[in-house]
């Protein structure tokens, strides 16, 4: 039951872990992890642009330090910078605390120095929360981010169509839906790149706004 509670983060069993956001609005949240990448999130920014659709990206610091200029110009077009660990260690809910907060200061620091603003976002690597990641997040004030459909297309035997199919069985009010901007280690392009238009047509056709996670969880104007 621990281990479920680690693995599953939408059991939220440590710590208050966001996977929806309020569906009373008609909107959607589309979060892409394991970037930035000089290329497939370029291409994932312009196909945002090109529907006036607004995400949120979790990124690496190692990639971050790599590519600032990528992390820019996501900040520059209106989208949201969350912090997915820096090196994407997939043990990281199993560190000490301490090495836990190391690694995603760095991460928040490498973010900050390419656009100026540290992010207070954390999706772990994996979605992965333990008791050890709630104390970290609480300590470092983080909003721990799941999500409520995957497309799982960060896996190599994924196409497009597939992750088009998985996406849109999810693809509801108040839905956070977890994309890939990059490989987690290779220059493979993740197939959630290519079915992005069709996933934007699809929540048009359906009357969703994507929004970015802070956008969606924003109160409403007072009447
Ligand atoms: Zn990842």
């Amino acid at each position: 039951m621990i281990l479920a509670g680690v693995m599953i983060p939408r059991l939220a069993m440590f710590a208050p872990v966001i996977c929806c956001v309020p569906s009373r609005r008609l909107q959607v949240v589309l979060t892409f992890d394991d970037g930035p990448n000089p290329e497939s999130t370029r291409k994932v920014l312009a196909t945002l642009g090109s529907f006036g659709a607004h995400a949120t990206f979790f990124v690496l610091g190692e990639k971050a330090r790599t590519a600032p200029e990528v992390l820019r110009e996501i900040a520059a077009a209106g989208h949201e910078i969350g912090v997915h660990g820096d090196r994407h260690d997939r043990l990281l809910s199993l560190r000490h605390p301490d090495r836990i907060a190391f690694d995603v200061e760095r991460a928040q620091g490498a973010v900050a120095a390419a656009t100026g603003q540290r992010p207070r976002l954390f999706r772990p690597p994996l979605g992965h929360v333990s008791p050890r990641t709630a104390l970290v997040a609480r300590r470092l004030g983080l909003t721990l981010v799941g999500w409520s459909v995957r497309a799982r297309d960060g896996l190599a035997g994924t196409t497009a169509a597939v992750a088009l199919r998985r996406v849109v069985a999810g693809l509801r009010p108040g839905a956070i839906v977890l994309l890939h901007d990059a490989a987690e280690r290779s220059q493979r392009e993740p197939a959630g790149v290519a079915a992005l238009p069709d996933i934007l047509a699809e929540a048009r056709r359906r009357g969703l706004r994507c929004v970015s996670l802070s956008q969606a969880l924003a109160q409403e104007p007072s009447q």
